[in-house]
């Protein structure tokens, strides 16, 4: 198993001290890896920033070129890199495999595209005897930090972009699930020119914050929780950095009295439960018009009730362990403190590994805690709204605006709500459906800018005016 850090295209052992692995469905130790140490950190960081000398001057086409390496690399791996995600995380292997895999190998494939689109957007005279150019430059070395719920997928996320961009980075996978990520780095060592990736291992309250306080570093890329995006605020308020914020979510599922009752019941089974509910976008807060709520509530509790819940290979497993025993936990104290009726569910699973069972809460009310709060777990919550300005102004109010969604088989109304809601992308009777053509965009407490499409170069980007005077 490849445990190795990559600095300045060299596979190293940190020399910190040694973290452990855990499979999430029994407990059970898979490896060490070595923090970095912050010498190494170090390293990692001027490796970057000496790569971006060279880097940011390379062509789109050059660029692009490397990309298409990367994910023709990816896929021949995917077998290999989906088994280590699924051990680490805890994944069901159909998702790891089936589910994940495509959209990361796609991420490098469309960001392939997308670096050969940049472009300047003016070119003429806007003072007399005077040529002016805006031109879109790499903005210059990245630390990129990741989250544990997908680690591979927010890996390409936070890869692709600035590489198509002509950046270096570098990266810090979370210390719970750093695998994928770590033999992903071997591979694209064999592409990349030295010191372009570079990749750390360790906490984020000791590597992850050295990394982002680092003076070499120009841009601070972040998908974790809101916290974290704080820190990384702090962090570039010290040296005005750019920050670039993809945080949590709450997302709300409204239904109205006309939608499709079974489609809404078999997406939050398939959407909410997946990656045992660990998403940012999860469909986790159904908002039932007043005409169908005992309809929904009973059709979202037959759906639920048939989720297996197993190991990774178990055969028909459709839900995994959550990640650690303290997710667990914390997912057990929002479901013990939610003060509403249990429709299915809420209760730790008994044995090894972190199980919880896919819980629905009914009748919680709209300010409180489980309705509010990010759970991240296997937890949907079900409330009551009367008219389409109430839902509004139920989902408009609270801290997050990421993830979204409508359901109605009107379309003026279905028009109406997508244009007043503030969150970065809403879904019209469907929801988790992405592509890398589509930003992944956050409002409000969920961040700032996007994730895929061609807007997430603006994070790895800088606008700049060139004049020439005709002399
Ligand atoms: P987390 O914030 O605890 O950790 C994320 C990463 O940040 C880890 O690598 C961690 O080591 C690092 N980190 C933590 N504190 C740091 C600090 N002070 N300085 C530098 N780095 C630090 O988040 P998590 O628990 O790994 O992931 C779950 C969160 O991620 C949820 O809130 C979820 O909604 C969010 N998320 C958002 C998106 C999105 O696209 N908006 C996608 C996936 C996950």
């Amino acid at each position: 198993m490849q445990t190795n850090m990559l600095i300045n295209g060299e596979l190293v052992a940190g020399d910190g001290a040694a973290l452990p692995v855990i499979d999430p469905a029994t407990g059970a130790e898979i490896a060490q890896v070595a923090e970095a140490s912050p010498e190494q950190v170090e390293a990692a960081v001027r490796a970057c920033e000496s790569a971006f000398e060279a880097f940011w001057s390379s062509t789109p086409a050059d660029r692009a070129a490397l990309l298409l390496e990367i994910a023709d690399c990816l896929e021949a791996h995917q077998d290999e890199l989906a088994a280590l995600e699924s051990l680490d995380v805890g994944k069901p292997w159909p998702s790891a495999r089936d589910d994940e895999m495509p959209l990361t190998i796609d991420t490098f494939r469309f960001f392939a595209g997308a670096a050969r689109t940049m472009s300047g957007s003016a070119a003429g005279e806007y003072v007399a005897g005077h040529t002016s150019m805006i031109r879109r430059d790499p903005v210059g070395p990245v630390a990129a930090i990741a989250p544990w719920n997908y680690p591979l997928m927010m890996a390409s996320w936070k890869l692709a972009a600035p590489i198509a961009a002509g950046c270096s980075v570098v990266l810090k996978p979370s210390e719970l699930t750093p695998l994928s990520t770590l033999r992903a780095a071997e591979l694209l060592n064999d592409i990349l020119p030295k010191g372009v990736l570079n990749v750390i291992h360790g906490p984020g309250l000791t590597v992850g914050d050295q990394l982002i306080n680092s003076p070499a570093v120009e841009a601070i890329s972040i998908t974790g929780s809101p916290a974290t995006g704080m820190a990384a605020m702090r962090a570039a308020s010290q040296q005005i950095r750019h920050v670039h914020l993809e945080l949590g979510g709450k997302a709300p599922v409204i239904v109205f009295d006309d939608a499709d009752i079974d489609a809404v019941a078999e997406t939050i089974r398939f959407g909410s439960f997946f990656n045992a509910g660990q998403d940012c976008a999860q469909p986790c807060r159904v908002l039932a018009q007043d005409g169908i709520y005992d309809r929904l509530v009973a059709a979202i509790a037959d759906q639920v009730g048939q989720i297996r819940v197993g190991a990774q290979r178990a055969e028909g497993t459709e839900m995994g362990p959550l990640v650690s025993a303290a997710q667990r936990d914390r997912v057990a104290g929002f479901v013990d403190r939610a003060n509403c009726e249990i429709v299915t569910g809420g209760a730790a699973i008994d044995g090894p590994g972190f199980f919880y069972q896919p819980t629905v809460l009914a009748n919680v009310d709209n300010d409180a805690e489980a309705a509010t709060s990010e759970i991240f777990g296997p937890v949907v919550t079900v409330s009551r709204f009367s008219d389409a300005e109430e839902a509004l102004r139920i989902a408009n109010t609270g801290r997050y605006g990421l993830a979204s969604s409508v359901w109605t088989a009107n379309v003026g109304r279905a028009m109406q709500m997508t244009s007043r809601l503030r969150y970065g992308f809403t879904w019209v009777n469907t929801h988790g459906v992405a592509t890398p053509e589509m930003p992944w965009a956050a409002m409000k407490g969920s961040g700032t800018g996007c994730d895929m499409s061609v807007h997430a170069l603006d994070a790895y980007t800088s606008i700049r005016h060139v004049m020439v005077a005709h002399g």
